[in-house]
C-alpha cells in the first residue's frame, strides 16, 4: 500500500440502485447511510433486524428474503456486504468486481473497492475522513476534532451561498471580485455567519446584500500585503501571513523564501521569483520590483510581496511601500520573525541576558562603504551583542574593525548558516578567529554572525538539530555545530 491508496470521491446516489447483503444491525446502519442520500436500496437477507423490518414494511427498501445470489449485483451501483459470513462477503465482493460494480465489505478493506469514511456534515458541507481502514479510532478522533471546529451554522451558510450564487454571478462580472466577495462572506468572522449563528437569517440576508453592494462599488482595487516570511522554518509564519498567502492571486517572493512556505500560498496563486531580478544593479532591480507591484495591484489583484524575515529589517520594505503610496495602492504590512531572532532562538543564543548583554544591535554588513558609517566604538563595547546580516563576505573586516575598536579578541562568536532550516549549521569561534573561520568552514550565505558574550551559549544549549559527533549523526539532516574555537 502506498501513501495514498484511496481516492476520495463523493457519490451522488439519489435514485441510484444500491445493494445491501445482510439483515443485521450493521447492515441497518449502512442502509440508513444510503437512504439519507436518497439511494434506492435493495436488501438481500433471509431475516431482518427490527429496524430493517420496519424499513421494508413501509417501502423504504426492497427486501428479498433469501440468500445472496451472484445475479443480485446486476444493475447495482454500489454493493455492500454486511454479513458475518466470510464466504458470502467474499462472493459479494467477487460478483461486484466481475460486474464492474463498487463493492464494500464491512470491516474488510482487502475486499472493498469503496469504504465508508467518518463524516462530519453541515448541510451540504461534508467532511469525510478515512485512515484507509488502518486506524478507525484515529479517524474518529479527527472527526471529533473537526466537529468542534465547524460552526453549526455552516450548513445554513452554504445554503445561503447557493441561493445567492446566481445573483452574485450577474452583479459581479469580474471573477477575482466574486472570489473576494465569497472569501469575505464565508470567512469565520463574517457578518453573514455571525448573523446565522445568532439565529437571525434575515440579518444574514441583509449582510449578504451589503457585502455584494460593497463588492460592486469598485472594491475591485488591488491590494498589496508586504509580508515577512520569517527566517525559513514555515512554522514561524504568523497566522496573518498565512491568511494573506491563502488569499493571494500573486506572490512576489525573494529567492531566499523557502519552497515549503510558497507551498502554503493559495493553490492557484501565481508565484514570481523577483529575486531573479537582483543583479549587479540593486537600484534598477528594486525599481523593477516596485513597478511590478504597482502593475499587478493595478489589475485588481491581491498581491503578496513575500520577504525573508521581517520586511522592515534590511528588506527594502520602505521603498516598496513608498511606491505603493505614490500610486494610491491599498496595502498592509505583516511583520515576520527577523533572521536574528529566529536564528538566535534556534541556536539557543539569548541576544540579551542579564549581566551578560544589555544591548543588541542589528547591523547590515552588506557593503564596505555602509560599514564605514557604523558606530564601531559602540559595537566594540563589552556586554553588547551585535548581529551582522549579510556579513559573510566581510567577516575579516568585521573582525578587524571590532578589534580596532577595543573589543576583546576572545569575545565569543556564533556563525549561524541557514538558521531554523533542517540543515542549519552553527559554527562557534572567537572574534580574533572570525575571518579565518569563515574561510576555513566555507561559510555560505544566508548566514548571520553573532558577536558578543551571549554567543558562547550556542554550544551550551543546542536544542534544534544535532551536534556533530554527539549522536553519531552525519550529513545535513539535522543542524550541525562546529566548535572552531
Ligand atoms: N529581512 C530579512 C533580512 C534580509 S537581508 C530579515 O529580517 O531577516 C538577508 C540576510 O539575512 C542574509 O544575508 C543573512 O545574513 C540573513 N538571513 C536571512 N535568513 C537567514 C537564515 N535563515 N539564516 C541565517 N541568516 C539569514
Amino acid at each position: 500500500m502506498n501513501d495514498a491508496s484511496y481516492l476520495p470521491l463523493f457519490l451522488q446516489l439519489r435514485d441510484r440502485p444500491c445493494l445491501v447483503v445482510g439483515g443485521g444491525s450493521v447492515a441497518a446502519r449502512k442502509v440508513d447511510a444510503l437512504l439519507t442520500v436518497g439511494a434506492r436500496v435493495t436488501v438481500v437477507a433471509p431475516g431482518l433486524c427490527p429496524a430493517l423490518t420496519a424499513a421494508a414494511a413501509d417501502g423504504r427498501v426492497v427486501h428479498h428474503a433469501r440468500q445472496f445470489v451472484e445475479a443480485d449485483v446486476d444493475g447495482q451501483l454500489l454493493c455492500v456486504s454486511a454479513t458475518d459470513d466470510n464466504a458470502t462477503n467474499r462472493r459479494v465482493a467477487a460478483a461486484a468486481w466481475a460486474a464492474g460494480r463498487l463493492a464494500n465489505v464491512v470491516d474488510d478493506t482487502a475486499l472493498s473497492a469503496a469504504i465508508f469514511p467518518s463524516i462530519v456534515r453541515r448541510g451540504e458541507l461534508t467532511v469525510a475522513i478515512s485512515t484507509g481502514g488502518a486506524a478507525p479510532v484515529l479517524a474518529r478522533f479527527v472527526r471529533a476534532r473537526i466537529e468542534t471546529l465547524l460552526s453549526d451554522s455552516l450548513g445554513e451558510l452554504v445554503a445561503l451561498a447557493a441561493r445567492w450564487r446566481q445573483r452574485v454571478q450577474t452583479s459581479l462580472a469580474n471573477f477575482g471580485a466574486r472570489r473576494r466577495l465569497w472569501e469575505r462572506v464565508l470567512a469565520d468572522d463574517s457578518a453573514v455567519l455571525r448573523a446565522l449563528e445568532a439565529g437571525r437569517p434575515d440579518a444574514a440576508e441583509t449582510a449578504m446584500g451589503v457585502a455584494l453592494d460593497a463588492a460592486g462599488h469598485g472594491a475591485d482595487a488591488g491590494h498589496v500585503s508586504l509580508v515577512g516570511a520569517g527566517p525559513g522554518d514555515p512554522s514561524l509564519l504568523t497566522l496573518r501571513a498565512l491568511r494573506a498567502l491563502q488569499g493571494a492571486d500573486v506572490v512576489l517572493h525573494d529567492r531566499l523564501v523557502s519552497p515549503l512556505i510558497l507551498d502554503l500560498a493559495r493553490r492557484d496563486a501565481t508565484r514570481e521569483d523577483v529575486g531573479k531580478l537582483t543583479g549587479a544593479d540593486h537600484a534598477a532591480a528594486q525599481a523593477a520590483i516596485n513597478q511590478r507591484l504597482v502593475e499587478l495591484a493595478g489589475q485588481g489583484l491581491r498581491v503578496v510581496r513575500l520577504k525573508g524575515g521581517d520586511p522592515f529589517i534590511f528588506g527594502r520594505g520602505a521603498e516598496e511601500l513608498a511606491a505603493l503610496r505614490e500610486h494610491g495602492i491599498e496595502f498592509d504590512i505583516v511583520p515576520g520573525i527577523t533572521a536574528a531572532l529566529g536564528c538566535a532562538a534556534y541556536a539557543g543564543v539569548p541576544l540579551t541576558q542579564r549581566a551578560v548583554a544589555q544591548q543588541v544591535t542589528l547591523v547590515t554588513a552588506h557593503c564596505a562603504r555602509s560599514m564605514d558609517r557604523l558606530d564601531w566604538p559602540l559595537l566594540a563595547q563589552a556586554q553588547h551583542t551585535t548581529v551582522f546580516y549579510m556579513g559573510v563576505g566581510h567577516a575579516g573586516l568585521i573582525e578587524s574593525r571590532l578589534l580596532a575598536g577595543g573589543r576583546d579578541p576572545s569575545t565569543p562568536v556564533a556563525i549561524i548558516e541557514r538558521g531554523t532550516m533542517p540543515d542549519q549549521r552553527i559554527t562557534r569561534t572567537t572574534l580574533s578567529g572570525l575571518g579565518a573561520t569563515v574561510m576555513d568552514q566555507r561559510v555560505q550565505a544566508p548566514a548571520l554572525i553573532v558577536v558578543g558574550e551571549v554567543a558562547a551559549a550556542a554550544s551550551a544549549f543546542p536544542w534544534f538539530g544535532t551536534l556533530a559527533g554527539a549522536t553519531g549523526e552525519t550529513g545535513t539532516a539535522g543542524g550541525r555545530l562546529i566548535a572552531a574555537a
